[in-house]
């Protein structure tokens, strides 16, 4: 798995701060350049300070944009240069708790925006910027004011919002209309009918809300990507709402179609949750059918692409980020690896698809 944590040793009496791996020479105060190779590591240093990256060779993250936590001696890698998975969290206090969610939310926020600014000032040009939690939106007034002050100093970077839709009203619409050629807002819906919903983000009244956010984003003209991980709770579901979607919401660029992740909440309720569309595809296939017939975008993220029959495999993405990609053993000879999106680091072949089969 590649590193997104890196070990470093700095004077701890030092604030957090943000620098960027220079290459060669520092094109502002924020540049790090290797001031010297030692047993232990690389020295840098910026104008103003020094730090050793230790377990990691410069060429891995050159341009990288890295948080230094003096405190605990940790570089968050924010930005990596080479990848199109950065994606920034926001907070990790959510309003729902989905039963399948895979990062399980927590009491505290720590506000990182200042933090993020600095970080996204110095990003790569025009790369997307994916903003988690969490629930984002729970920090609303803070992460508009991001959104607005990244937007004044680059004019070229754009943000995928992962939100549960839930908290947008009447009054966010001029801000909404405003960014929606550089906001791209990922909503998970999970079932059409209200109760299903609910139970799975075990949240009542959840539907309802989620239905007004969906109107509003609508009426701004945003782009949206609508979410649905498949569960053993909704898969039987996911024609009705298909069907849904195509009628009532049927501005969305794409609807995602997703398998679950083995972690946090997915890990402690694989056994309950876990649809193994490898031995049963219909009611996906159905689904892909009626959006196909009535000219609406579908994908499937996180398929391995041999549990998904061949008429499919053209709306399977490779969705799965680097950081936390893998594939089986068994996957070295198959002839479709190149095209296929693999999975998640911590998936696992005793309780997973019994159905891999190397093409
Ligand atoms: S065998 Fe592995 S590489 Fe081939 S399609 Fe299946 S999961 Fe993908």
């Amino acid at each position: 798995m590649i590193k997104l944590r890196l070990r470093i040793a700095c004077d701890p009496a030092l604030e957090p701060f943000v620098v960027r791996i220079a290459e060669k020479d520092p094109q502002c105060d924020e540049d790090a350049v290797v001031a010297a190779q030692v047993p232990t590591g690389l020295v840098y240093r910026t104008t103003q300070v020094t730090f050793r990256i230790e377990g990691i060779s410069h060429s891995e993250i050159v341009g990288d944009v890295l948080l230094i936590d003096p405190r605990r001696q940790i570089a968050h890698r924010l930005i990596r240069s080479s990848s199109p998975h950065n994606t920034l969290l926001v907070t990790e206090q959510c309003d729902q708790l989905c039963i399948m969610c895979s990062q399980p939310p927590k009491a505290r926020h720590e506000d990182m925006f200042r933090f993020f600014l600095a970080a996204v000032k110095l990003a790569p040009p025009s790369i997307q910027i994916g903003l988690s939690g969490g629930e984002p939106l729970l920090h609303k007034a803070a992460l508009f004011r991001f959104i607005d002050a990244v937007f004044t100093s680059r004019d070229d970077l754009t943000f995928h919002i992962l939100s549960n839709g839930q908290h947008l009203t009447r009054d966010d619409l001029p801000w909404l209309r405003q960014h929606r050629e550089r906001l791209l807002w990922g909503v998970p819906i999970y079932a059409a009918d209200p109760r299903s919903h609910d139970e799975i983000v075990s949240k009542p009244g959840a539907f309802e809300q989620l239905s007004n956010g969906l109107a509003i984003l609508g009426r701004a003209g945003a782009a949206l990507e609508l979410r649905t991980v498949i569960l053993i709770q909704n898969v039987q579901l996911l024609p009705q709402l298909a069907d849904f979607i195509s009628r009532h919401v049927s501005f969305a660029m794409t609807w995602a179609i997703m398998q679950m992740e083995r972690i946090g909440f997915g890990r402690m309720n694989w056994a309950e949750c876990f649809f193994d569309n490898s031995i049963d595809f219909s009611s996906i296939g159905t689904a892909i059918d009626l959006m196909r017939a009535r000219q609406q975008d579908v994908q499937l993220y996180n398929f391995p692409l041999c549990t998904v029959p061949p008429a499919y495999r053209d709306v399977a993405a490779l969705s799965i980020s680097d950081w936390k990609q893998k594939y089986l053993p068994c996957c070295a000879k198959c002839g479709l690896r190149d095209h296929c999106g693999g999975f998640f680091a911590w998936y696992r072949e005793e309780d997973g698809f019994r159905g891999i089969q190397p093409q």
